[in-house]
């Protein structure tokens, strides 16, 4: 047992987090800034709910509104963070959608709007931060939400799996390139866990059963479940650690 678990806290480091108005991007938040982190949020819409719970814990958060469909946000997400601390520490890439459709109707509108936010986003939004990272020979923290779909296929949801599988992919090929930077490129898959992402499986009452039975944990995963994986990779503790992308799933894997 270490005597000096400091090497878990994120005191003085500042994290930006992308959907952090909702579900797991509000727990990450929210965990940062309990573990002692300044917190940017980077969401479409308010991020009122988050902000107070981080002022409950004493935290610092910054709002920036973007939309990460659009490549074009990248800029001014880099401008607005940088005015509001100096040095970007760890980068979450959670921000993420789901369709669910037939694979022989899936539009290429559709594929589209989930490749782009799911995928292409979480690599350029990576390049900005790692180039600056490079630069400063100071290292940095990329955390990549992942899925149970980086791993299995789904049903009906092929781009989302295409997705979520590049999202693996691209975490070990960031971690080769950058580890010699000391920026840790890790990934997080999460199982079922009860967000927006998941309410329309959860009100079916048939497949609601379907995945309760099959989790070892017997229940959905919550928002709070991701924290503990969330800032371990984001501190000091997780300096050796590349390329690798950690399930919090209750066990679906194990199965
Ligand atoms: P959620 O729907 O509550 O969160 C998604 C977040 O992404 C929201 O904050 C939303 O505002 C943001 N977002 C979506 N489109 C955006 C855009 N164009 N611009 C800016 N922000 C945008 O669901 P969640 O479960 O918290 O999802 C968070 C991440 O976790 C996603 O990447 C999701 O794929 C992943 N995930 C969720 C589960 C689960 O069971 N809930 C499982 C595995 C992975």
């Amino acid at each position: 047992m270490p005597q000096d678990l400091s090497m878990f806290s994120l005191e003085g480091k500042t994290a930006l987090v992308t959907g952090a108005n909702t579900g797991l991007g509000q727990g990450i938040c929210t965990a940062y800034a309990a573990a002692g982190a300044n917190v940017i949020g980077v969401a479409r819409r308010s991020c009122q709910e988050t902000a107070e719970k981080i002022s409950a814990v004493g935290g610092c958060f910054t709002e920036i509104i973007a939309d990460l469909s659009d490549m074009q946000a990248i800029p001014q997400i880099v401008e607005e963070a940088h005015r509001a601390h100096d040095r970007i520490d760890i980068l979450v890439n959670n921000a993420g959608i789901i369709k669910r459709c037939d694979a022989a109707k899936v539009t290429a509108e559709d594929w589209d709007a989930v490749t782009d936010l799911n995928e292409k986003m979480v690599f350029f939004l990576s390049q900005a931060f790692a180039k600056n990272w490079i630069q400063d020979n100071k290292g940095g923290k990329i955390i990549n939400i992942a899925s149970m779909l980086s791993y299995q296929g789904g049903i009906r949801v092929p781009a989302y799996t295409a997705s979520k599988s590049a999202v693996m992919g691209l975490t070990r090929a960031l971690a080769n390139e950058w580890a010699p930077h000391r920026i840790n490129v890790n990934a997080i898959a999460p199982g079922y866990m009860a967000t927006n992402n998941t309410r329309n499986l959860r009100s079916d009452a048939s497949r609601n059963d379907d995945i309760l039975s099959r989790i070892p944990a017997c229940r959905w995963g919550t928002p709070e479940d991701i924290a503990g994986a969330a800032i371990f990779l984001a501190s000091d503790a997780a300096s050796y650690v590349h390329g690798f992308t950690l399930a919090v799933d209750g066990g679906w894997l194990a199965r």
